[in-house]
């Protein structure tokens, strides 16, 4: 209040303006930057924070993939709770500058060592395993994940994990000029072809390329019955060394985790559209059901025995 005074007295600026800056104040105090140390052009930004019941942390891995992201900030700031996002150069992969070499990362590749470890091999063929550089971008990729999971609150399995994403139209090899992998279509082909990582495919409903991800056989359930799209992911991913892609929804799972992808179609290249307000529905719709969970946790009592 006696900055805005300031302001006023001072600047004698309009009322509106006023209220603009008292907002950007208000997000201002309630976001943070933290930086990769090891690498300082990689940060976090953290809207709200970890510790903040109710129990629930967003994070965007692909800076490219942000449709939704000033929503889900918005919502943080009404109802608690945390949204991370991954930054560096606005693009999907993360660059580790490792002299004289950069080394490409997905950064939702690097969450086990195995995953890190393929990761690294598939992004950047010509680099040698047995090599220093290998080796810096391996211990560089496993911190810049530690980060990441203690910005979410650490593998506390009371909070669940929302991974926001988006993808392209369709899907590659799809007779239609589709690009990508993300459809529920495709998925039902993997399921069909036996993809171990799979337990069940819902049966498609709109649009394709908008989906939920989950871990949750009860999410699965419900999300279904509401009329989404919805994958579940295979519990077996912990166990089979071939499924240990090193993304956050194996690591989940390993953990114990709840986790929830929702994934949404964008516009890439003006091929196919930002699907802005389906996706924000699915944000509002997973909020709606962490909520439900936490008012069912509290003991009531017509639940009290006497
Ligand atoms: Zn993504």
């Amino acid at each position: 209040m006696a900055l805005l005074t300031f302001c006023y007295f001072s600047f004698i600026v309009p009322y509106l303006a006023l209220i603009r800056i008292d907002v950007n104040l208000l997000f201002l105090l309630f976001s943070q930057i933290i930086a990769l140390p090891e690498q300082t052009d990689i940060k976090l930004e953290i809207i709200g924070q970890a510790a903040s019941n109710p129990n629930w942390a967003f994070f965007a891995p692909h800076e490219n993939e942000n449709v939704v992201n000033h929503y889900v900030s918005k919502r943080i700031q009404d109802k608690g709770g945390v949204f991370v996002i991954l930054r560096q150069q606005g693009e999907r992969l993360i660059h580790l500058n490792i002299e004289p070499f950069t080394v490409r990362i997905d950064p939702n590749r690097i969450f086990t060592q195995a995953g890190r470890r393929k990761n690294i091999i598939k992004l950047n063929p010509k680099l040698r395993e047995n090599t220093y550089v290998f080796h810096r971008a391996m211990r560089r990729s496993a911190s810049l994940a530690q980060l990441i999971l203690n910005a979410l609150g650490g593998k506390d399995n009371s909070r669940t994990w929302v991974a926001i994403h988006n993808n392209t139209q369709g899907f590659r090899g799809d007779d239609k000029q589709g690009i990508g992998d993300i459809s529920i279509h495709l998925y039902h082909k993997k399921l069909t072809a036996g993809a171990s990582f799979l337990a069940a495919v819902s049966e498609p409903v709109s649009d394709e390329d908008d989906l939920f991800f989950v871990t949750e056989q009860e999410d699965y359930a419900a999300m279904q019955r509401d009329g989404w799209n919805v994958v579940l992911q295979h519990p077996q991913v912990i166990k089979k060394a071939n499924e240990d892609d090193g993304s956050l929804s194996v690591f989940a799972q390993k953990n114990g985790i709840r986790y929830i992808n929702i994934e949404a179609e964008r516009s890439t290249a003006s091929f196919g559209e930002n699907h802005f307000e389906l996706q924000s529905k699915m944000v509002d719709y997973v909020l709606e059901r962490l909520q439900a969970k936490l008012i069912q946790q509290v003991p009531s009592h017509s639940q009290t025995r006497h």
